[in-house]
């Protein structure tokens, strides 16, 4: 029988029907290591009894309210938030790309509240990705994503990372903000290195423009920091989350200084379900644990081991693994063999790993792996690349 989903997903021919942990487990009862977490976003794994525990008593409690009211577990987790990280100030959403929504207008109207609304333009980099509404696109920059949409979003000026010289000459009057991922995730786990970052906020401090870093894939612990700009020890303006901060709940926020927000009071932006009490019940969980003593140097060591078994995999297996890239646990395989293909065969080993651009597999496990979780992919992994390996022999006989 046909499908009556719309078909833009060309999707795997398995169905879910529990996790635990890091483990998936399909229909026919088969178990997958899963070392995608649903792009990012199941940071505490599957079934992580403290956020079924927050889940459950809130949904007996107050599901929503709207913004009309006041929402006290918005409150906290905002305020939770902005204690953890350099911003002032805290605005939920549903999703990455309305995070990205929200920091976009700020940034432009940041600077219609300092008399100059003509300054709408963002600097955005070759390779990123800000997810799928019409600025977004205009935003990422991809022809894929853009074309057939109609014009594109007018405002977005694309330069290719680590070319300062490119960036300064797009930096004119009409400049607000630079936009960027300090690790491209779906354009292939691409570091910006920590220096750039540094530079990128010079030069926005010494032009008067915003700094808008999309951590939607980067934060929430990803890179074994809460979030992975500290690793460059600058900090943004303007920040996007999402993926990982409900841990599986559809939740994303945009987090500012007040000086770049000054320009958002009441009622210039909004949404319906952003923030309501059961999302904020499941963020507060999940910070609940991602905050807790220890639990970032697990994320630091388990990166570690994994990257370390990765090169291991890749020196019995130059023909199938080009290199290893990223930082804690996001971390990419660029292939010598095409992505998809690989991503099929390790799903044979019933490993879950996700293609991204630049010919790159992500291994995004959740952050609740243990040393035996990532000792078995590596076991999934070496089988994957043999099995490819075997078979581009037998094609070059
Ligand atoms: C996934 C992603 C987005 C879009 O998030 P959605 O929740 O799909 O809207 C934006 N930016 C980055 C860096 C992402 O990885």
């Amino acid at each position: 029988m046909t499908s009556a989903l719309l078909p833009t997903y060309a999707r795997a021919p398995i169905a879910f029907e529990r996790g635990e942990g890091a483990w998936l487990v399909a229909r026919g009862g088969e178990r997958y290591l899963d070392f995608g977490a649903g792009i990012a976003v199941n940071a505490l794994g599957h079934a992580h009894p403290h956020l079924v525990e927050a889940l459950t008593t809130q949904a007996q409690k107050l599901w929503h309210t709207s913004n009309l009211f006041e929402i006290p577990d918005g409150e906290r987790l905002g305020r939770r938030l902005v204690d953890a990280t350099f911003a002032d100030v805290a605005f939920f959403a549903n999703s990455g790309a309305e995070a990205n929504e929200a920091a976009i207008k700020m940034a432009r109207k940041y600077h219609a509240a300092g008399g100059h609304p003509e300054r709408f333009r963002i600097i955005t980099f070759e390779g990123a990705f800000h997810g799928r509404t019409l600025a977004t696109i205009a935003a990422g920059g991809q022809a894929k994503y853009i074309e057939g949409f109609g014009p594109k979003v007018d405002g977005f000026d694309q330069v290719p990372t680590g070319d300062f010289a490119a960036l300064e000459a797009a930096i004119g009057p009409e400049t607000a903000a630079l936009m960027i991922e300090p690790i491209q995730g779906e354009g292939g786990v691409r570091v910006i290195p920590h220096g750039d970052l540094r530079r990128l906020r010079a030069l926005c401090d010494q032009h008067g423009i915003l700094l808008v870093m999309d951590e939607v894939q980067t934060g929430v612990g990803r890179t074994g920091k809460l979030f992975a700009h500290e690793w460059s020890g600058i900090t943004p303006d303007i920040m996007s989350a999402a993926k990982g901060i409900g841990g599986g709940f559809p939740l994303g926020v945009c987090l500012a200084t007040a000086e770049a927000a000054r320009g958002m009071t009441a009622g210039t932006h909004g949404t319906t379900f952003g923030g309501n009490p059961l999302a904020m019940a499941v963020g507060n969980a999940v910070l609940d644990v991602v905050l807790a003593d220890g639990f970032l140097d697990h994320v630091l060591a388990m990166g570690l081991s994994l990257k370390q078994r990765l090169a291991a995999v890749l020196d019995r297996h130059p023909d199938v693994i080009a290199e290893i890239r990223g930082e804690g646990l996001m971390l990419g395989l660029k292939l010598n063999v095409l992505n998809a293909e690989f991503a099929a065969a390790a799903r044979d080993a019933h490993l879950l790993v996700i293609p991204a651009g630049d010919n790159v597999v992500r291994l995004l496990p959740p952050l609740i792996v243990t040393e035996a979780d990532v000792a078995e992919a590596a076991r999934r992994l070496e089988a994957t690349a043999s099995r490819l390996e075997t078979r581009l022999r037998g094609a070059a006989e």
